[in-house]
């Protein structure tokens, strides 16, 4: 794994389709007051200033198991989702939240939450989905490919996660709606009309690291979130804060190891509110240029498998449990 080249620079034929405008002024870096988040990357490539670098990054040479991942992942896309059954099912919400569950593990997903939909995390300029809930799902990494970041290896596994996510996404929409309710499914890497950490950190998947992905108490950090909106009658899943932020002061592996230094070791004030956040500008040239980056992720302990239970112990045990 690369390691520690904070000399690194990006090329001038990527820097040439730069945008005269910050993605951290985009993001909404400084600001003091809340707002929407805005429309940044992987949207439709005409209709943001950082448009052309997405298109740069598909040009990329693709690395051993990439086509194939990406196959994969165009088959759960374009598979079809069922039709709505004319009569609809009735059950208690904590019965079709345990169903829900159930099924979202059958297809493929380790981790499943609910949560209730907040206008507060719909993009800029996209309505706000008129469906109560969203349901979802995490599906881990293989921890042996990742550690390989930013190599080739690294970002086909994203991809497979990727195209696990939204088999998860499409085989629960399709049995909420053959159960006679109306459900919509949303993977990545393609952004929706709306953020999905958010939801995940509200449905109990965990909190927010210094590298800005989630910090699950078992995955760690080392997953891929996909979601289905629906009006079935649910119960929403806790949060679960358990010492990730916490742990994060003290810790600052993915700072130390990110090449373009775009992990403050600080907090940041991001539209209202302070936390950690990753430098876009500095990020993103690097994540083109390799193809994809999941360094941080990789080096993260929580990510480490057999280690989340020790640092969750030692967590308790600081806090006198
Ligand atoms: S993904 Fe971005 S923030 Fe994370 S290590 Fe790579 S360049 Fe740094
Ligand atoms: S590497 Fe350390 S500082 Fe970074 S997210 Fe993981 S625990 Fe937090």
């Amino acid at each position: 794994m690369t390691r520690r080249r904070h000399d690194w620079k990006p090329s001038a034929e990527q820097m040439r389709l730069w945008p005269a405008v910050s993605g951290n002024a985009i993001n909404g870096l400084g600001e003091e007051h809340f707002r929407r988040p805005s429309p940044i990357y992987w949207q439709a490539p005409d209709s943001t200033p950082h448009g052309p670098l997405q298109l740069w990054f598909y040009q990329r040479p693709m690395p051993d198991g990439m086509a194939e991942a990406r196959r994969e992942r165009q088959k759960w896309i374009d598979a079809p989702l069922a039709p709505i059954a004319a009569e609809r099912a009735e059950r208690a919400p904590a019965e079709w939240t345990r169903e829900v569950e159930r099924v979202a593990k059958e297809c493929a997903a380790d981790i499943v939450g609910v949560t209730a939909m907040k206008a507060a995390w719909v993009f800029e300029g996209s309505s706000v989905p008129p469906q109560r809930w969203v349901v979802m799902f995490g599906v881990a990494h293989d921890y042996e490919a990742m550690k390989t970041a930013p190599e080739g290896p690294s970002n086909a596994e994203v991809i497979r996660q990727y195209a696990r996510a939204m088999r998860a996404a499409k085989g629960v929409a399709s049995w909420i709606r053959s159960q006679g309710w109306d459900a919509v499914p949303h993977a990545g890497p393609s952004a929706g009309a709306f953020v999905m950490i958010p939801p995940a950190l509200e449905c109990g998947f965990g909190e927010l690291g210094k590298h800005g992905s989630i910090i699950h108490r078992e995955l760690g950090s080392s997953f891929r979130l996909s979601c289905v909106l629906t009006d079935l009658p649910l119960v929403p899943t806790a949060r679960d804060e358990f010492g990730a932020d916490d742990f994060c002061t003290r810790c600052r592996l993915c700072s130390d190891e990110c090449p373009p230094d775009a992990i403050p070791p600080e907090k940041q004030l991001v539209r209202g509110e302070r936390r950690w956040y990753v430098d876009f500008d500095k990020c993103l040239p690097y994540f083109n240029e390799h193809g994809g980056c999941g360094i941080c992720i990789a080096v993260c302990p929580w990510s480490r498998p057999g280690v989340a239970p020790t640092l969750l112990t030692k967590l308790a045990r600081r806090r006198g449990e």
